[in-house]
């Protein structure tokens, strides 16, 4: 249904509300916000002690009485009282004195179930959305990468995210398919954890894990590998304080397998796709979005195992919600790949 509401009185929101981080984009203002997707309650009075960057630091120490959450696992809502409030706050904070009527765009999951649409649009209109739209995300990244979608050719994403990995290949406005792959970013970490353990009897929390993995993490070996560095944490056995020292090769050891999971599923995508859409795939390539595009070589590696050009797209991290802002520039595109209502 198209709402025609007078412009001023209605903000344009795009939010890509990922399983690891929001990211919001709002029409005439560009990216609003981009925090993680986490939300810290008072158990007491469930109060919302905090939402985003400020929740994320208080994982793994928080006294008794507060309940970190998030909310979202393989970028579906798992927790729907908690994305609800989530939602409420981030679009809040997003609209500041703008008008509070609004017309929502959402990144859902390719393979969202009808339940979970029906949860995602309530949650919309909960949070004040007069009108809601649902992009698949692999679509909305796709347009955020700059791909000419609404082309015959084919065009393939990888969307690297926190909880899935999804692979997607696109043509005329349409994903052809779409696989998605349970190995993604949050797997990484908890290699990392369990490699700790394994090696050092350390134990370190999934924060620190994460940022073993964005100082250290390498798909392949480079020149200029990072230094190596030092890991505080608790002893298995002990449980007193220790500190070890990790490097790089370590790192690549401990994600080994997840990579090559990642690798696999891009593989089993690229083997269904039909004939004619894989001969435009030897030309237009693999573009790899998400916040795991960032990690080092991984394209070079997805590149070795397909034989396909890769490129990684401009701030993966933001393309999801960059499409989404530029599907609400263009109603009639939007209408075309957003989910019937
Ligand atoms: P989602 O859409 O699931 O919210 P994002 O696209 O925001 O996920 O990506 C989040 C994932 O990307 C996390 O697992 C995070 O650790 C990872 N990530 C972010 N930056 C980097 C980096 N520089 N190197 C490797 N991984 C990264
Ligand atoms: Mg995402």
């Amino acid at each position: 249904m198209r709402v025609r509401l007078p412009e001023r009185f209605v903000s344009d929101i795009g939010i890509d509300l990922g399983t690891a981080n929001m990211v919001v984009y709002v029409r005439g203002r560009g990216i609003v916000l981009s925090e993680p997707s986490i939300i810290a309650f008072d158990r007491r009075d469930r109060s919302v002690v905090a939402v985003g960057r400020a929740a994320k630091a208080m994982l793994g120490r928080t006294p008794d009485h507060i309940e970190v959450i998030r909310p979202l696992k393989a970028g579906v809502i798992a927790n729907f009282d908690a994305a609800q409030m989530m939602l409420r706050q981030v679009v809040r904070q997003a609209q500041g004195r703008g008008p509070r009527r609004s017309r929502m765009v959402i990144g859902v999951p390719y393979s969202i179930t009808p339940v979970e649409e029906r949860a995602v649009r309530e949650a919309a209109t909960q949070a004040g959305a007069q009108a809601v739209y649902l992009v698949q995300e692999p679509m909305a990244a796709a347009v955020g990468a700059g791909l000419p979608i609404h082309e015959p050719g084919g065009h393939v994403v990888v969307d690297l995210g926190g909880g899935t990995t999804e692979v997607a290949v696109i043509s005329l406005s349409g994903i052809v398919h779409c696989v998605s792959g349970r190995t993604a970013g949050d797997d990484l970490n908890e290699a990392i954890i369990q490699y700790l353990k394994k090696h050092y009897n350390m134990l370190v929390g999934e924060r620190r894990a994460e940022e073993i993995k964005l100082t250290l993490g390498a798909a392949r070996p480079a020149s200029g590998e990072p230094q190596p560095i030092e890991v505080k944490g608790s002893d298995v056995v002990a449980r007193v304080p220790k500190a070890i020292v990790i490097t790089a090769d370590e790192v690549r050891e401990a994600v080994h397998d997840c990579l090559a999971s990642i690798v696999a599923t891009v593989r089993s995508s690229l083997e269904r796709t039909p004939p004619e859409i894989a001969a435009d795939m030897v030309d237009s390539g693999i573009v790899l979005t998400g916040g795991g595009a960032l990690l080092k070589g991984l394209d070079e590696i997805i590149h070795k195992e397909t034989h396909l050009p890769v490129t990684i797209a401009a701030e993966p991290l933001s393309c999801v919600a960059r499409g989404l802002g530029s599907l609400l520039g263009d109603i009639d595109l939007l209408e075309r790949v957003a989910l019937a209502a």
